[in-house]
């Protein structure tokens, strides 16, 4: 991957052994859990350092080493170091919730978020690699309250086995990746072993965080399960390293397709040039951008939101301008399920014509039979 354009080299750190830097096991074992060991990557800034005191049992600080090395050493402002690195703005959202779609409400059994009739969000474990700040399952990742035993996994799979209208089971978390290759398999033959259960689909950060969890021996293992597709979870170009570049080609080459989702965030990504870069390099390494979501009104993420308006202009400025499948849909998650929070391109009728705008906001009249 080394040379695709806008995908990133990253020499291994000086005095870290290439061969402990690329195995995950000693990533998740070395993982930053303080200050003091954040300073070995950045400065930490004084609001870092009281925010890391004072929030992080409010909610997990963990970064991968790989992840920290990404951040920029003086800036306090990078779009990475903002998306793991605690600070004291998270203390004051008064509106912020902890559950703002109700998943608990939508559970049929422990861990299994049902919103449509045909699918499911099955919430396999509570562990990510690192943990993000504006993270839609703030209330339980990391919580070893959420750890889901066997027993539990076992009965969310009977409900399954019992519910013959699922066809399509996103797996995810926590991050299903973080499971050991054995545990993961255990639950893939279990779920293949229901007749009804169509697709397979696993919700995973880590080709971002931590993308030498993304082995060959794990890909080979998902390809026994197909139709097996991965949505990972991109939100700013300076992720696009030649590492992930090569985790997601090596999901792809296991005929897995990637795609990636995004969570639509203040001073991040939320600037055309940004969203394009990212796009347009997703394309480029096969990785088709699929959702962008509005960030939630969740509790300590006020910082992170952008007014609708904003983004729905951000994403009709990218039609016409980038190839059709690099123009993610950008969407608002509800209590109902997704809904599209597109550019009004269709105006409607007028008389015996459909009204619609181009991308140039010229306006254009389609003859239009009547019903
Ligand atoms: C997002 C989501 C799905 C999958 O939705 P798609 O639009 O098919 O990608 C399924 N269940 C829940 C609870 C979800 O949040
Ligand atoms: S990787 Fe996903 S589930 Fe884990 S903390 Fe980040 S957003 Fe949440």
């Amino acid at each position: 991957m080394n040379g695709m354009r806008g995908v990133r080299a990253h020499p291994v750190p000086e005095g870290i052994d290439p061969d402990d830097w690329t195995s995950w096991s000693w990533q998740m074992q070395n993982r930053v859990r303080s200050a003091d060991e954040l300073a070995r990557w950045v400065d930490p800034s004084p609001d870092e350092i009281a925010a890391i005191e004072t929030l992080s049992d409010r909610f997990h600080f963990v970064i991968t080493p790989y992840y920290a090395s990404l951040m920029r050493r003086d800036d306090p402002e990078c779009p990475l170091r903002r998306q793991v690195v605690p600070r004291s703005v998270e203390a004051g959202d008064p509106a912020g919730l902890a559950d703002p779609l109700e998943e608990v409400l939508h559970s049929p059994v422990k861990n299994v978020i049902r919103v449509y009739p045909d699918r499911i969000a099955f919430c396999v474990n509570n562990e990510c690699a690192l943990y993000c700040r504006f993270c839609l399952r703030k209330r339980m990742v990391g919580d070893l309250e959420w750890t889901m035993k066997k027993r539990e996994l076992g009965e969310a799979l009977d409900w399954i086995a019992a519910t013959p209208e699922i066809r399509d089971v996103l797996l995810t978390g926590g991050d299903p990746l973080s499971y050991s290759d054995a545990r993961l398999e255990w639950i893939l033959e279990r779920l293949r072993a229901i007749p009804h259960v169509d697709i397979i689909r696993l919700g995973t950060r880590l080709p971002v965080t931590l993308p030498y969890r993304v082995t060959d021996e794990l890909c080979e293992l998902l390809a026994r399960y197909h139709p097996v597709w991965v949505n990972t979870h991109f939100n700013h170009p300076a992720e696009l390293t030649t590492a992930a570049a090569e985790a997601c080609d090596r999901l792809l080459r296991a005929g897995i397709p990637v795609g990636n989702q995004s969570v639509l965030l203040r001073g991040i990504n939320d600037d055309p040039e940004t969203m394009k870069e990212l796009c347009e390099t997703l394309v480029r390494m096969r990785v088709r951008p699929y959702y962008v979501y509005q960030a939630q009104l969740l509790e300590g993420t006020a910082h992170f939101r952008t007014p609708i308006e904003d983004g729905i202009e951000l994403f009709r400025g990218l039609r016409g301008r980038t190839s059709g499948f690099a123009i993610p849909q950008y969407v608002l998650d509800t209590p109902f399920g997704k809904v599209p929070l597109d550019h009004p391109w269709a105006q409607g009728r007028d008389g015996e014509d459909f009204v619609v705008e181009a991308w140039t906001g010229d306006l254009w009249r389609e003859p239009n039979p009547r019903r």
